[in-house]
């Protein structure tokens, strides 16, 4: 089958990629030419473990390829695919259509024989209907289905949640385009992986649904996290009692710094819009997009107190600037909130991070970058640990905290304990929703 991907950024490329080793013809397409040069010249513009293999096997079959030529794509392909942002609208929270909506000018332009035109972008309920009638409108001629095909893909784990995902759906208005999106998940319908055939408005409706509950599941879990430090329960503890009941599960109840990230804030923001918009308030959603605004800035409190009050002169090493380990995406990460909190306060900040650096620098301006944990210290009044980064989690602490004028450090992950850091002679020691020592 041949497919067209628009959007080569974090779910195009990886969609696409995945589509081409399934054994379909694959073009990915983007209009930001260095992604795309990058692309040809055998290089990957994101960080993705694994990415980088299976571009290179794919595009030696011959499978997949890279082009700025939308049109050329679009020529002749069974199945067309928007994976474009749909980043928050500035002012008032909705989701911004704007890219969907011109890929979607773009393709009906180019369609040359019947396809599907597949929304892979997350887009409020009534995008795919719009889409189909940009396209009608644009090219009266155009013989054409609309699917939507939310994705749910994590990034730093992205091939393998699109290998063997919990489960696929396809909204759909007829048994056409369910044919086509049938072929294209062959190779996982084979191998047993639901596929969920839905009316369009309930596959849009899906995605926003699922990740409003997992940022539900994560502010939950913090606030609980707030109350443990105050009535002296030790949030791990509870989580793991929690989790083993099968009713609530364990994913997803670690507490932290507040979820962050390119999806989780601009989606329960665009959930709570869409429900204002049809008088029908999301209310839940609503206060977890306030109560994880409130745990970001209790981050900061925490380091504060934990030096306290005194960042004036000091020097704070932050450990993990990305928004979660194993990708190098800084989009709405905790420390855009909380290292130029730090740097107001007058702490110089060193930062050092695996894969952050080349998006970080200039999202944060006025740190100084190392290239590992040890050197961060040095001569260091506070370590910051803001993302749980493999490499952080079997730190020699006592190497740290001998490094250190004076060795605090703050645990946002909780990666590790009172008795750990004391041990290893460190001074201060604050974490989340467990017994800490100031
Ligand atoms: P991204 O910003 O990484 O990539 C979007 C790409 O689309 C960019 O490279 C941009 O240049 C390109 N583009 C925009 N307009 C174009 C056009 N007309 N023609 C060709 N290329 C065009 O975005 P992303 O993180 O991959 O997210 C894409 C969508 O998938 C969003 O709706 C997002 O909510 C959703 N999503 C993202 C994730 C994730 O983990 N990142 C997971 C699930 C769903």
């Amino acid at each position: 089958m041949k497919i067209a991907m628009i959007g080569t950024g974090y779910v195009g490329l990886v969609s696409g990629v995945c589509f081409s080793d399934f054994g379909h013809d694959v073009v990915c397409v983007d209009k930001n030419p260095d992604k795309i040069a990058m692309l040809e010249a055998g290089e990957v513009p994101i960080f993705e473990p694994g990415l980088e293999a299976l571009i290179e096997k794919n595009v030696a079959a011959g499978r997949l390829s890279f082009t700025t030529d939308l049109a050329a794509a679009v020529d002749g392909a069974e199945a067309v695919f928007i994976a474009v942002g749909t980043p928050t609208r500035r002012g008032d929270g909705h989701a911004d259509l704007t890219y969907v909506m011109a890929a979607a000018e773009e393709i009906a332009q180019a369609l040359t024989g019947y396809a599907v035109v597949v929304t892979k972008s997350t887009v409020p309920v009534g995008t795919n209907r719009q889409v189909k009638q940009v396209i009608s409108r644009a090219n009266p001629k155009a013989e054409f289905d609309v699917a939507s095909n939310p994705e749910f893909l994590r990034e730093g784990a992205a091939i393998d949640d699109f290998m063997r995902p919990d489960r696929v759906v396809v909204g759909v208005q007829n048994d056409r385009a369910a044919q086509v999106m049938a072929e294209i998940y062959r190779p996982l319908f084979l191998r047993d992986f639901p596929i969920v055939t839905t009316d369009l408005e309930s596959a849009e409706m899906i995605k926003y649904a699922a990740n409003a509950f997992l940022a539900t599941k994560i502010t939950f879990i913090n606030e609980i996290a707030a109350l443990c430090e105050r009535v002296g329960a030790d949030i791990k503890q509870v989580s793991k009692g929690m989790g083993l009941d099968g009713r609530i599960g364990n994913k997803f109840l670690h507490a932290g710094p507040g979820y962050g990230g390119s999806c989780f804030p601009k989606d329960t923001k665009a959930l709570a819009r869409i429900g204002q918009d049809y008088s029908m308030p999301m209310q839940i959603t609503e206060t977890v997009i306030k109560v994880n605004e409130e745990t970001r800035r209790r981050m900061v409190e925490k380091i504060m107190d934990m030096m306290d009050g005194h960042l004036a002169g000091k020097t704070v090493a932050v450990l993990g600037v990305t928004f979660k380990p194993n990708t190098d995406d800084m989009r709405e990460a905790p420390s855009l909130t909380i290292v130029p909190a730090l740097i107001g306060a007058g702490a110089r900040v060193r930062v050092v991070d695996p894969q952050g650096r080349r998006e970080g620098e200039a999202l944060l301006p006025g740190v100084q970058w190392v290239d590992d944990a040890y050197k961060a210290a040095q001569k260091a009044d506070a370590l910051v640990i803001l993302t749980e980064w493999n490499e952080f989690r079997a730190l020699d602490l006592k190497r740290l905290a001998r490094k250190m004028t004076t060795p605090a450090l703050a645990d946002l992950r909780n990666i590790y304990s009172a008795r750990d850091a004391k041990r290893a002679g460190f001074v201060h020691y604050v974490s989340i929703g467990r017994s800490d020592y100031t």
